[in-house]
């Protein structure tokens, strides 16, 4: 059994966590946040809530296929019949053909709490450092003066620039070349996203059940994407309506522009402006606007593996979005994948764990939590 700690509670990390636990290790996930699952992010609102990241999820690739069935059969997610319209260059739309897409009714990030169940995660615990100390393993050291912790091998469950600023220190420590030049590679494109929420007589004039769900919009300058998360989940408190909720996410050469601003409220004024023009009036008024900004959200040019190994000068592995894949799906196939490198290094028993006996794990595991 190692000691074994990953460094980032996104999807990738817990995954790659849960599986590290079944094959008996002692793992710990460092998460710089206050809650878990990164890029699957959903925002508390009064009586709702607003998915700001992940839009929604489709079953690409086995593993995410797989364990979306086992959340829906858990009605931890549905499916969502959104109606995802296009909009192109002459401000006319079309909707995309059906096909099947999830959500959560408490938000998309219930699918990483479901995840996160009977790991020991450590938030509010950023990572700052790791170096190879002999005889003992790695050091990896925190911000805010939290005391310096070991373990025996690392997976970094980041983004590949977040991966950099830790693995640059270690190129003189023997860490070798090729592996942070493969990590350096990468690069990610960021994105700003804006939770609009509006009142009800503002979403008078919507008709809802004629409204499209979900805009993507391939051309526009600065607008990517618009969702009217209020058909996500109608109401969560019963017999309360949810006044009308968007998200407005913005493209990356738009994001670019503030990757400094202290303040970005100008900027989502002008996501809410720019969506006012292109549809209904009202939109530039928002009762609330919350704005966030993704420094690295979506992965451009990933590594081509599931992972970046190292043994020297000690056990790590960089896992996530980015390695082999851009999204969820990629990042889940990457966290297993990574467990098992590491298990096959590691282990005294087989890594044979697959996907689906991974899900069923936790499945028995939150049973008998409900129990
Ligand atoms: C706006 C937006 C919309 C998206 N829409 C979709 C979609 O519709 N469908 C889809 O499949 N994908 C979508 N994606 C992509 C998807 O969110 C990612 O592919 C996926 O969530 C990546 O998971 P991950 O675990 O690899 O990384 P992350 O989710 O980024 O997780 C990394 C974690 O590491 C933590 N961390 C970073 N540095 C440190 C440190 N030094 N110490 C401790 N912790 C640290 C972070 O806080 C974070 O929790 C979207 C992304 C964005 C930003």
């Amino acid at each position: 059994m190692a000691t074994i700690g990953v460094v980032g509670a996104g999807i990738a990390g817990l995954v790659c966590a849960q599986a590290l636990q079944q094959y008996g290790h002692q793992v710990v996930v460092y998460e710089k946040s206050r809650g878990v699952g990164g890029r699957m992010a959903t925002r508390r609102l009064a009586s709702t809530c607003a998915d700001h990241g992940v839009r929604y999820l489709e079953p690409e690739g086995e593993a995410l296929r797989y364990l979306l069935g086992v959340l829906h059969d858990h009605h931890v997610v549905r499916a969502w019949r959104g109606a995802i319209a296009q909009m192109l260059s002459d401000g006319s739309c079309h909707f995309l053909a059906p096909s099947r897409r999830y959500i959560a009714r408490e938000g998309v990030n219930a699918v990483a709490k479901w995840l996160a169940v009977g790991l020991d995660i450590r938030r509010q615990h950023r990572v700052t450092a790791i170096a190879p100390v002999a005889k003992q393993g790695w050091q990896i050291t925190f911000e805010d003066e939290q005391p310096d912790t070991w373990a025996d091998a690392l997976v970094l469950a980041i983004p590949a620039p977040q991966a950099v600023d830790l693995l640059t220190p270690l190129t003189p420590l023997g860490l070798p070349l090729p592996v942070l030049d493969a990590v350096r590679a990468v690069e990610f494109s960021p994105c700003i996203s804006a939770i609009a929420t509006y009142s009800h007589e503002q979403g008078e004039f919507l008709d809802y059940s004629q409204a499209w769900h979900g805009i993507q919009f391939d051309t526009h300058p600065d607008l990517a994407w618009i969702s009217f998360e209020t058909s996500k989940r109608p109401s969560l408190i019963p017999d309360k309506a949810t006044p009308p909720v968007f998200v407005f996410q913005s493209t990356a050469a738009f994001a670019d522009q503030y990757q400094n601003a202290q303040d970005l409220q100008p900027a989502g004024m002008i996501l809410v402006q720019q969506a006012a023009q292109a549809l209904y009036d009202w939109l530039d008024q928002p009762v609330d606007l919350y704005v966030h900004r993704w420094r690295y959200a979506f992965a451009q040019r990933p590594y081509p593996g599931p992972y970046i190994a190292t043994q020297t000068p000690l056990p790590l592995l960089c896992s996530g979005d980015w390695c082999g894949g851009q999204q969820v799906g990629g990042a889940i196939a990457s966290g297993l994948q990574a467990a098992t490198y590491f298990q096959q290094k590691l282990g005294d028993t087989p890594a044979a764990l697959s996907f689906h006996e991974l899900v069923q794990a936790l499945c028995d595991r939150s049973s008998a939590e409900s129990a």
